[in-house]
């Protein structure tokens, strides 16, 4: 079903207005996890200003250690929902557990499903029986054809709104956290009909490669860059080192600007 070869022409993802996957950029920002109304109000406030409307805030959060900040829950998608209700924003949150999905749906716009829940299937199809767009994230060390497979158990369920996210594979390079695999984005293009977003945050996991792996990702054909914008990362309860704070991520926005892939 999401085979390019039996349905040649590209999904567009309605996400209340904007526009997934009609070949222009977007940007999806936010920060790591959602921590508080006034940090995610303060994010919020400074996206729009850039005319960015997809807002990401993660709570439910998958930790590699269960001694590290887990998240607000059903909490942080009420401060979410509450910020994209005063705003005019769309939430994207990721959800970990297929029986949260009936009760997030009423405070979410995109349900994720994150790297570490690439194949965990009963969410997979819980995901796909529902009609909100899912943003499903490629697995830490996932081939590109288990990527495309997981792919089809959601709209095998009947979600047609799906969109693909790269976010770097692990390798045994240590430089970067990830290794952006850049050429997922034309492969998953070819082989799929699907909109696909490249993750620069949890790909490098470096701030100094947000602005070069985000310019890299519109020039290969990329729908659209994900990236992590706290209002002051030092004291992020995630994810501190790769996150932009405001001042950082505007001039992100002016760099790709003048860089001409991204037209705003
Ligand atoms: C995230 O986007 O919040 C996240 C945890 O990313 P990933 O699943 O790609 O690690
Ligand atoms: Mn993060």
């Amino acid at each position: 079903l999401v085979s390019r070869k039996k349905h040649p022409e590209n999904t567009v993802v309605d996400l209340k207005g904007v526009m997934m996957g009609d070949g222009a950029q977007r940007l999806v920002m936010g920060p790591c996890a959602v921590e508080s109304y006034e940090q995610v109000l303060t994010v919020a406030k400074a996206l729009k200003e850039r005319g960015i409307r997809l807002l990401r805030g993660g709570a439910f959060k998958p930790r590699t250690s269960p001694y590290d900040f887990q998240g607000l829950g059903l909490e942080g998608l009420q401060i979410l929902k509450q910020v994209a209700d005063e705003l005019d924003m769309v939430v994207i949150s990721e959800i970990v557990n297929p029986a949260d999905i009936e009760k997030a749906v009423e405070y979410l716009d995109v349900i994720q499903i994150g790297a570490r829940n690439m194949q965990n299937f009963e969410l997979l199809k819980a995901a796909g029986s529902v009609q909100k767009p899912v943003l499903l994230k490629r697995g830490l060390s996932a081939t590109i054809s288990e990527f495309i497979h997981a792919a089809e158990y959601v709209v095998a369920n009947g979600n047609n709104n799906l969109m693909l996210c790269e976010r770097g594979i692990r390798t045994y390079e240590t430089a970067t956290r990830n290794t952006l695999d850049i050429s997922a984005v034309p492969i998953l293009k070819q082989e799929t009909h699907l909109p696909v977003l490249v993750d620069v945050t949890h790909s490098t996991g470096r701030r100094d490669l947000l602005l070069p792996t985000a310019k890299a990702a519109f020039a290969i054909g990329a729908d659209a860059v994900m990236a992590e914008v706290h209002p002051d990362p030092a004291v992020a309860l995630s994810d501190s080192a790769q996150q932009m704070d405001i001042p950082q991520f505007n001039k992100f926005i002016d760099e790709l600007l003048a860089s001409g892939l991204y037209k705003g």
